[in-house]
């Protein structure tokens, strides 16, 4: 008959009096995040920090509406979340998805609602049935879960549809148009998810959990549980490291497990734990496997590299961070709220006007993509004499209004007239300090030969 294997020694812990508690409490500072990022999700639509109107076309950023045809600003803003993303990745592990992001947010809170409705009616009714306590549990979990799907997917909705409009296609429970229909389809996926796939997703669908594995280096930001061998060994096995985890792992098999989104909670339990027999917690944040444990890094550390910039590389992306930002900044200040687009139309070269003019139709295109009416005044350099067939001139523009329309340059043949000639054709709008130039054409008839 084999012997069974002889189980580890047993690690000799002498208990101590306990020590205070903790000094940092990672749950109590996640929440505190997760309402300011909450409160940041709402807000960002409906102040135009970062709204994509699809029906309208524009993309609002930091307050500037961008048409679709500023493609180019459209999309370095977005890359320049994308980089934040990546470099918060690469500077502070998942610090993204356990504090910032709204699936994260959500879900937990789901979880709570759960727990919060099976102790409220254990609490109440505990003489219950089980069967019937579980029906109200989940009367009252489902009926919450509604209501906050329903003002979720609003929100989540209203980065890509007017929030007014779309007020108004809820509250009159529109399920005809493209709206209403996927404000509708929106609420259910919200309601699924939060009732049924809340943290799942983190692990399965979502890919920036593989991505950080691809980004992270030595020195970046883990959890990490550290202790003696044999009898130096201070965990003392009660395993609430491993309950309190809603990814379901146990931290001590390693720092690089996928499913880890660097929480903190297991940091809590440990320091919970460990300082009732007077010992300090086994689970940190730590900058890399080989720094040194988080209390004592943080009393010798500057403070340039308890905030992540360790290394040259570091320093790096973060100087090109606010770079990205400055350019982006002075791209966004620079652009130019009226857009002046003009094109000969060559269709018909000139015509002959019948009263000794020539006409070119030159094609004209306005925008008004500020946020304020303007006016904006047409003339014409290097053409003797020319008439600008726009009426009125200026032309006053609502904001948001789009002009496109055909209109007639006409000038009598003057002396030392070609049949090309050269001219400059200027708009000035009245919120702009420098005119739009266009260098133009103007056709005449062929000059005749003198005999
Ligand atoms: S909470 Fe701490 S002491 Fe308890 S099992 Fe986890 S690491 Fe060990
Ligand atoms: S192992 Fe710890 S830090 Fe990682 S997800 Fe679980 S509780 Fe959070």
């Amino acid at each position: 008959m084999a012997t069974p294997p002889s189980a580890p020694p047993k690690p000799k812990l002498v208990r101590l009096p306990p020590l205070p508690p903790a000094d940092t409490v990672y749950h109590r500072i996640r929440k505190r995040v997760h309402l300011i990022f909450f409160l940041i999700f709402v807000a960002l639509p409906f102040f135009n920090v970062m709204r994509f109107d699809i029906p309208r076309q524009r993309f609002y950023f930091a307050g500037f509406e961008l048409w679709i045809n500023e493609f180019a600003i459209i999309f370095f803003a977005l890359m320049f979340f994308m980089f934040v993303i990546a470099a918060s990745a690469i500077l502070h592990g998942r610090v993204y998805c356990s504090y910032a992001c709204p699936q994260m947010i959500f879900s937990e809170w789901s979880i709570t609602v759960e727990r919060w409705a099976q102790q409220r009616i254990n609490r109440r009714f505990p003489k219950w049935p089980a069967a019937r306590k579980k029906i109200a549990q989940q009367s009252i979990f489902y009926s919450v879960l509604l209501v906050a799907s329903v003002f979720l997917a609003f929100v989540f909705t209203a980065y890509f549809v007017e929030p007014r409009d779309l007020l108004a296609r809820l509250f009159s429970f529109d399920l005809q148009t493209a709206g209403g229909i996927t404000g509708a389809i929106v609420t259910a996926i919200t309601f699924l998810d939060f009732t049924l796939v809340r943290l799942r997703f983190c692990t399965t669908v979502c890919p920036y959990g593989y991505l950080q594995g691809m980004l992270q280096d030595r020195n970046t930001l883990l959890v990490i549980y550290r202790d003696g061998k044999d009898e130096q060994k201070v965990c003392i096995e009660c395993k609430k490291c491993v309950r309190v985890c809603e990814m379901g792992i146990d931290i001590r098999e390693s720092p690089y497990q996928i499913e880890c989104v660097h929480c903190g909670e297991c940091i809590d339990a440990c320091e919970d734990v460990l300082r009732k027999v007077g010992r300090p917690g086994l689970i940190h944040y730590a900058w890399g496997e080989q720094s040194a444990p988080a209390p004592a890094a943080k009393q010798r550390e500057p403070l340039l590299h308890r905030l992540g910039l360790r290394d040259a590389k570091r320093i790096g992306i973060a100087l090109i961070l606010v770079f990205y930002l400055f350019g982006l900044m002075a791209v966004l200040s620079m652009r130019r709220p009226v857009m002046v687009r003009v094109i000969p139309d060559r269709t018909t070269l000139f015509q002959d006007l019948g009263d000794g003019r020539i006409g070119n139709t030159i094609r004209l295109h306005l925008v008004n993509r500020g946020s304020t009416p303007t006016e904006v005044r047409f003339w014409v350099e290097n053409l003797p004499g020319a008439e600008i067939g726009i009426t009125p001139n200026p032309l006053t523009l609502a904001p948001g209004e789009e002009i496109q329309r055909s209109f007639e340059l006409r000038a009598h043949p003057w002396s030392g007239a070609q049949d090309v000639n050269r001219f400059r054709f200027l708009a000035q709008p009245s919120n702009e300090t420098t005119p739009d130039q266009f260098d133009l054409t103007f056709i005449m008839p062929v000059p005749k030969p003198t005999r």
